[in-house]
Formats: structure tokens, C-alpha cells, sequence
């Protein structure tokens, strides 16, 4: 697939960066790098000028596509104020309020630069709160890369071995993360009413938090149960643990208010990244005022940093979010998930591939050898048929399709869509998934 320009970009990367890439995801899997020269809209031209449709985006960061006017309009402008200042101005206040205005649970405000950190300032604060030190985490759930919460993720090396009451042993998802720090962390199975009850009974004397992704995005498209949601809130608020819904993926994307809003359940606090900047590098912690006051000023928590709430990438959010409150935004974006969706099903069915798919706010998870909808990471692992789900990556890729049934090891990757996509986009890819399904024979075994 690669001329002679990609390899020796290949070849001249590893000289000076490690495995060829700034960034460690961009080596993907089974494929390693591909070098881009230019994007727009929702399409991607490496440096070979071949186009294609970019359904990672940004690992779902770019909810708006790759150069939105309004958003380039707004940072040109935020340049003209000073070159990426970081000092207070009414940009930053004006972000908060609209944040408290569209986010259920958000009293309080503090911005950050990563998902990454926000979940890892949102644990801080419960601890700090609560005075204990335990987090229940979930399963496949995806959290960032921080040392707190890197257990039982799709880069764990193996998976943990079930233990007492329904609990799963806390794989670290790195090495160089201290296993000692997985006594921390409870890990348990998602949608399990049963476990989770259970774990707070065994645990609740040391419990800080409970942190979920409210719809499990990092394992394709799960959603919650009702009664488990249900269940997870009035126990955190009876037993008085921090609930935080790590809303990275889900937040200003399943609905303007995000999960939380969608599902009518608000956590105490809530992490943002991904498309509260539409591709600038923001986060935020939002949650309740008593316990956001945790964080210094007033409170004792450190959250602060060199680059955090920085005038461009604030201008770029405050303008994300202009365009995504605009009526009928989220209505499109359902429209263009529902299409996918229904597409995928009715070709897995004219090819008979056993398959489910499911798909929300434009993150769309296909389960190849699935026969039902799976409530959690073991449900994926029971019948997903990987082999062939990689065979149908490699395919996609060579028909242009980045992000189309990218693996991960525990779970498929979901395809994302974005606002610069159009119903033609959706229609050319399913074209291109049935020229996959015809060259590709469905065996039963991955
Ligand atoms: N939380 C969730 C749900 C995520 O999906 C991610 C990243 O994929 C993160 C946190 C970490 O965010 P970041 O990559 O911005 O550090």
C-alpha cells in the first residue's frame, strides 16, 4: 500500500522519533504509522495524495470534522489578543458559564489540558472530600494514561483473573505502574448490579469514588443498563461516595449536556476533554459546588498548570460549543449514526455475518460473532470474532477508510462520525464495507 514516499518518511521518523510517531496511538495496530500531509472537513491526504475518510478523528476529539470555520475564525481572532497567553480574561469565565449552563451537574468549573488529567484531578478531589483513598473502576473502561486509574484497560497484557464477590484483579495497563497502586482500585465487571452492591458493602469504610464512562465507549458502544445506572447513583449518594462520570468521550457529544443529560442521572463531577475543544487541547473537572471547592482556591487540592485554560484553546472550545448549541445539531449527527448503523446491520445480514451493532452520538461499535448486545467487556470477548474483524480493518484501510474496524485487544474500536460528514460519505462507506464483505469470507472462528 505505501510508494516509496510513505516508506522513506517511515524510514527517516524511526531516526528520531521512537517507533516513528509523537504519539505513541498514532502506531496503529497491525499497520504501524501513516503519514498525512493535509486534512479537511472529515477527509485525510497523506503524503502520497490518497484521500481518505477519517472515522477515528482525532480518537473522537473532532466532533466538528478537522477545520471548522467558526472555530478557525475564532482562534485567528484569539491569536490578534496576544500569542496563546494563559492569564484570566473574560474568555475563560465565559467558557465556565456556558459549561454551567448546558452541563447538568456543573456548579463549578476548572479547566485542564487532557482527559487524561481531569479524570486523574476528579479522583484527587474525591479522595481529598471523602478523606478515603479506594476507587471502583469498570472493566475495559478507559480512563487516561495517569498511574491512578491505568487498570484493567485494553492495554493490560492479560486479563485479570476474577476474584471474590465478582471483583477482577487490577491488571495494570502499563508497565511502570506500580501494582502496588491496583490496591487501590476496585475493579469490577460494567452492568452488574449484583458485584457493584456487593463491592460497596465489602469496601464502602475505605470507598472515595465510583468513576465510569457512562456509555462505555472504549469498548466500541455499551451502553449502561437503566436499573444498573439507576442503582450505581442512589448507592453512591446513600453510602456518601463521590459518583464521577468520566464524560472525555461521551460529553457535548451524545447529547449537548452529554451523558448525564441523555440518560437524566447526574453524577457529583464530571471530566471533559474530546470535543469540549473540538481538537484544541482542553479538559475540564465540572461538578457540584461543595465539592468542587475541594480544589485550591478555596480548597486544598492542587490543579493548576503551565498550560491550562489557555486563551487559544479556550477561544477554540467557546466557539465548539457555539456551533454545537445550534438547534438541529444533534438531531444530524443522529440522523448520520442512525444510517450507519442501520447500514451496517443490513449488510451483516444480506452477508450473514453474525454481528450486533450499536451506535450513539456518532461513536458506532460493531461486534463481528456477537449474537446479542454486550453488557460489558467479557460479553465482547465471548464470541468476538477478532480474526475477522482484522482482516476487515486491513481492507477498509486500503479502501480509504481510517478508522473503520480498527482492533484493540479486548474489544473493537468504535468508528466516529463527525459534523463534516454527509449521508454520501455514509453511503460510499457501506459501498465499500460490502466490496470488503464480498472479498472477505466470514469464518467462524477469529
Ligand atoms: N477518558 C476517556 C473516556 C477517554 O476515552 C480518554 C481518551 O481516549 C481519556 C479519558 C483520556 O483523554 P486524553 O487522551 O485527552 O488524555
Amino acid at each position: 500500500m505505501h510508494t516509496s514516499q510513505m516508506a522513506a518518511l517511515r524510514l527517516r521518523a524511526e531516526q528520531s522519533l521512537l517507533g516513528g510517531v509523537a504519539s505513541g496511538w498514532n502506531h496503529l495496530s497491525l499497520t504501524g504509522p501513516i503519514y498525512f500531509k493535509r486534512a479537511h472537513g472529515a477527509y485525510l491526504y497523506d503524503v502520497d495524495g490518497r484521500r481518505y475518510i477519517d472515522y477515528f478523528l482525532g480518537w473522537g476529539s473532532l466532533l466538528l470534522g478537522h477545520d471548522p470555520p467558526g472555530m478557525r475564525d475564532a482562534l485567528l481572532a484569539a491569536l490578534q489578543q496576544g500569542f496563546c497567553h494563559e492569564y484570566e480574561t473574560e474568555s475563560q469565565i465565559l467558557l465556565a458559564e456556558k459549561i454551567c449552563s448546558i452541563v447538568p451537574c456543573a456548579e463549578r468549573v476548572r479547566l485542564a489540558n487532557s482527559g487524561t488529567e481531569a479524570t486523574m484531578y476528579a479522583v484527587r478531589v474525591a479522595r481529598s472530600r471523602t478523606g478515603k483513598n479506594k476507587i471502583i473502576k469498570f472493566e475495559g473502561h478507559f480512563h487516561g494514561l495517569h498511574d491512578t486509574l491505568l487498570f484493567a484497560t485494553d492495554s493490560s497484557p492479560r486479563l485479570g483473573a476474577l476474584q471474590e464477590g465478582g471483583e477482577i484483579e487490577p491488571v495494570p495497563g502499563s508497565s511502570g505502574v506500580p501494582s502496588a497502586l491496583g490496591e487501590l482500585v476496585v475493579v469490577l465487571p460494567f452492568n452488574d448490579t449484583e458485584a457493584f452492591a456487593r463491592a460497596v458493602e465489602r469496601h464502602h469504610a475505605d470507598l472515595a469514588a465510583v468513576i465510569m464512562e457512562p456509555i462505555a465507549m472504549n469498548l466500541g458502544c455499551i451502553a449502561p443498563d437503566r436499573a444498573f445506572l439507576d442503582a450505581v447513583r442512589r448507592i453512591t449518594s446513600e453510602k456518601g461516595i463521590v459518583l464521577i462520570f468520566d464524560e472525555v468521550l461521551t460529553g457535548f457529544r451524545v447529547a449537548l449536556g452529554g451523558a448525564q443529560e441523555y440518560y437524566g442521572v447526574s453524577p457529583d463531577l464530571a471530566c471533559y476533554g474530546k470535543a469540549l475543544g473540538c481538537g484544541m487541547s482542553i479538559a475540564a473537572v465540572a461538578g457540584r459546588k461543595d465539592i468542587m471547592e475541594e480544589i485550591y482556591p478555596p480548597g486544598q487540592v492542587q490543579m493548576g498548570g503551565t498550560n491550562s485554560g489557555r486563551i487559544l484553546a479556550v477561544a477554540g472550545a467557546l466557539a465548539a460549543l457555539d456551533t454545537l448549541s445550534r438547534p438541529g445539531f444533534y438531531e444530524r449527527l443522529s440522523a448520520l449514526t442512525d444510517r450507519f448503523v442501520a447500514g451496517m446491520r443490513s449488510l451483516t445480514q444480506r452477508y450473514d455475518i453474525p454481528s450486533y451493532v450499536e451506535g450513539i452520538g456518532g461513536r458506532i461499535g460493531v461486534y463481528f460473532g456477537l449474537q446479542r448486545r454486550p453488557r460489558n467487556m467479557r460479553d465482547v470477548l465471548d464470541g468476538w470474532n477478532q480474526g475477522f474483524h482484522n482482516e476487515c480493518y486491513l481492507k477498509a484501510l486500503e479502501k480509504g477508510l481510517y478508522g473503520v474496524f480498527h482492533p484493540l485487544p479486548f474489544s473493537p474500536e468504535s468508528i466516529t462520525l463527525c459534523a463534516a460528514h454527509t449521508p454520501e460519505d455514509i453511503d460510499d462507506t457501506l459501498d465499500k464495507i460490502e466490496a470488503i464483505f464480498k472479498q472477505v469470507p466470514y469464518t467462524r472462528t477469529g
